[in-house]
């Protein structure tokens, strides 16, 4: 039977709470699959499991999968829809509460992936969640809002650059790698959407302090429209003009013109 009949007879309701749009598209499913090279000593994890379409083929590639999915109302579809597939196991709950690493314990493996088509509304904490938690994936694959997409691999002097740009390059290298459009889903969305590609970085840029280059990066962006003078009032305006000199740059440039180089070299400096 096919996934919508499931749904349909099982009742099911879209949820927008959720951000229920499903991705139905078989060749941009496969595409994201392919894109992620899993093996089978690879444990991948889902956030949003919908109606299981990335999750079947997800699990034909792997060695596990976990699913975090919110609604409950699925439970019953899923069960039937996946029925025969072995390696794929379940959690009924809001993946932004989960203690991920104590989630994948149990599992054996030499890889942690994620591959998502992630609900829009709150894509940056889940991504976040595991740099804060530690989790230490080789790559993140994930759909995203287009727009959002942009920002994740924004380069310095675009309008999309900002302090989760740098936040979030410090740890991967992103890459988007296409658009989709948002014909692909049901019920359909109001934007389009792109699937992004976080590799973990090999090597870090070398930072001395971590949370003075972060709080570093969080001021100088504080208002947008300000220069770094302005924005970093509490700072050694004198240490910091003399790093941005070295690279043509000074105190009444923005923020959105420093690459993530120049600010790690400013906060080693002052530290
Ligand atoms: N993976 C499916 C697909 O590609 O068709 C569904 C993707 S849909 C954009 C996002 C899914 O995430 C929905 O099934 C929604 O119920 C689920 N979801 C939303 N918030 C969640 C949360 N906090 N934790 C776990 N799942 C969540």
């Amino acid at each position: 039977m096919k996934i919508k009949e499931i749904l349909n007879e099982n009742k099911f309701v879209f949820k927008k709470k959720f951000g229920q749009n499903f991705l139905l598209d078989q060749n941009i499913l496969n595409n994201i699959v392919s894109l992620a090279n899993i093996t089978k000593d690879t444990l991948v994890i889902e956030i949003g499991v919908g109606a299981a379409a990335l999750t079947k083929k997800l699990s034909v590639v792997s060695k596990n999968v976990i699913g975090y999915e919110i609604d409950t109302t699925l439970k019953k579809p899923l069960e039937s829809i996946l029925s025969e597939y072995d390696n794929i196991d379940i959690i009924y709950d809001d993946f932004l509460n989960r203690d991920i690493k104590k989630d994948i314990k149990k599992y054996s493996f030499k890889h942690v992936m994620v591959v998502a088509n992630l609900p829009y509304y709150i894509t940056t904490p889940i991504i976040t969640k595991f740099i804060n938690e530690k989790i230490d994936v080789d790559k993140i694959i994930v759909m995203v809002q287009n727009e959002v997409a942009n920002r994740f691999s924004a380069k310095p002097g675009t309008k999309s650059y900002n302090s989760l740009t740098i936040f979030l390059n410090y740890y991967f290298d992103i890459k988007k790698a296409f658009t989709v459009s948002r014909n692909a889903f049901y019920p359909k969305p109001n934007v389009d959407s792109a699937v992004v590609i976080f590799t973990k970085k090999i090597k870090k840029i070398k930072i001395l302090n971590e949370s003075l280059f972060f709080k570093l990066v969080k001021d100088s962006f504080d208002k947008k429209r300000k220069t770094l003078k302005n924005n970093l009032k509490d700072y050694n305006l004198d240490k910091i003009n003399e790093v941005l000199n070295k690279h043509n740059k000074n105190i009444n440039n923005r923020a959105e013109t420093i690459t993530i180089e120049e600010f790690a070299e400013i906060s080693n400096f002052l530290t």
